[in-house]
């Protein structure tokens, strides 16, 4: 008996070792795991999660149909492991009209499995222990653990709210950085920016001047940019997505991250790719090829072709890049005015296809609970979508742990949605609206 306990004692010290790597550490939680169950669960309509609920164009899934039984039985295997070839070769010719610069398809470009493994693989290959990685608040929530993961501390800058004095609704590019505060965040210490334009979840599209104060100080302080441009296509009123890279001084020194996912309207396939100079690329590459080393063929056949289509009908009315943005306009537009009409303020997003909205109006429904750990949108969001069935996402979860508490007072609906969807929301916030005034 006395062995046996000694043996069952010396299991459990065994077992009380922690399993998980430290890196681990505090970055367990994912509010996308959370928020897609309970939209799964209660969820009549939902705009929370960016995806669109309409089909993705036809030439784009016949390709794959061609892909998956056109004959050709070697793209049911592996391709090459940096990306299928006519894939990088259309991107690099996409990208050499983009940038104004020739490109090499084998050392310029690499294919990803969506935009979150190439970040995934820039953050692995870029950042070291003890490096500082600065990131604009609000933020796609994954670039703090993944810069963990690499070692990194994030230094969060804030895009700053200027209300509008006459009156009129808010616009995305009413949120600007602060020039000295962000000079403020560079040192010795920096190793990369973290830039996502145009901007989820507020939607800004930064201006060229916005542009170049960031690669000035990139420049000044020797920075890398992690350029996130994944909804590049999807800008409205007529305002031009301005690439970092095409800054003087920052092709050298920036990553550019784009998704097949965001631009096609096919997010399941889950094809992603990152452009830049072969000096950065190459350690991208060794990231991927110790990780996961080769994507999806069939898909990259299939994107390689809506790319070529692309190509050929740059900048022309039937090219799909010109028709998405002109559709989502109208989505946008229609999904203003039904806020406005219900006073759930809406900030007129200049591109993607995410809108913050101000719930203040709605306050008296779900009432705060003084010293929560729960930021109050996070609360009212999950309210939202238990009692009314509409999913939307609170924007505290794009801030940082100690800012979440700054703006919280907004969620972020996703507009991409068929008419019908858009206009169940409309009834459900007219509804609520009426019950609210009726009592
Ligand atoms: N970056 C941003 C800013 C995003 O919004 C998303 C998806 N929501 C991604 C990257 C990931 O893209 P993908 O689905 O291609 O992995």
């Amino acid at each position: 008996l006395k062995a046996s306990n000694s043996l069952s004692h010396s299991l459990q010290a065994k077992m009380s070792r922690p399993v998980q790597a430290r890196r681990l550490e505090g970055i367990d939680k994912n509010i996308w795991v959370e928020f897609v169950k309970l939209a799964a669960t209660y969820s009549k309509v939902n705009l929370g999660q960016g995806f669109p609920d309409f089909p993705a164009p036809d030439f784009l899934t016949e390709a794959f149909s061609r892909a998956l039984s056109g004959g050709n039985h070697m793209l049911h295997q592996y391709t090459r492991a940096f990306g299928h070839p006519p894939l990088v070769k259309v991107l690099a010719q996409f990208f050499e009209k983009l940038l104004g610069r020739d490109l090499d398809p084998m050392t310029n470009v690499m294919v990803t499995v969506g935009a979150y493994q190439a970040l995934f693989c820039c953050f692995q290959a870029l950042v070291d222990e003890g490096d500082e990685v600065i990131i604009i608040e609000p933020f796609f929530d994954c670039y703090e653990p993944m810069v963990k993961m690499a070692g990194g501390t994030p230094v969060f800058v804030p895009l700053r709210p200027n209300p509008p004095k006459d009156g009129k609704l808010m616009s995305s590019a009413d949120w600007q950085l602060d020039p000295a505060e962000l000079a403020s965040k560079f040192s010795e210490r920096t190793k990369a920016i973290v830039l996502n334009s145009p901007n989820n979840p507020l939607g800004k599209v930064f201006s060229r001047e916005e542009l170049g104060l960031i690669a000035e100080l990139c420049v000044k302080h020797d920075v890398l940019c992690i350029s996130d441009e994944v909804y590049e296509w999807l800008v409205y009123d007529g305002k031009q997505h301005i690439r970092m890279a095409s800054l003087q001084g920052m092709w050298d020194r920036t990553v550019i991250i784009g998704s097949a996912g965001k631009t096609f309207s096919a997010t399941g396939w889950k094809v992603g790719w990152v452009v830049g100079p072969d000096r950065l690329l190459k350690h991208v590459r060794t990231v991927h090829q110790n990780s996961v080393y080769h994507c999806a063929t069939i898909a990259q056949e299939a994107v390689a072709q809506g790319f070529q289509r692309e190509l050929m009908l740059y900048g022309k009315p039937e090219s799909y890049f010109v028709q998405l943005p002109k559709e989502l306009q109208q989505k946008r537009d229609w999904l203003v005015r039904s806020l406005d009409g219900v006073g759930m303020k809406p900030i007129i997003p200049e591109g993607t296809y995410f809108l913050v909205a101000d719930i203040s109006q709605f306050k008296s429904d779900v009432p705060d609970v003084p010293n929560s750990d729960e930021p109050y949108d996070q609360r009212f969001a999950k309210w939202m979508v238990k009692n009314k069935g509409l999913a939307a996402i609170p924007l505290s979860a794009f801030y940082s742990e100690a800012h979440k508490n700054n703006y919280n007072n907004f969620i972020r609906f996703c507009f991409a949605k068929e008419e019908a969807t858009l206009k169940a929301a409309n009834d459900i916030l007219q509804k609520w609206k009426q019950e609210k005034t009726s009592s």
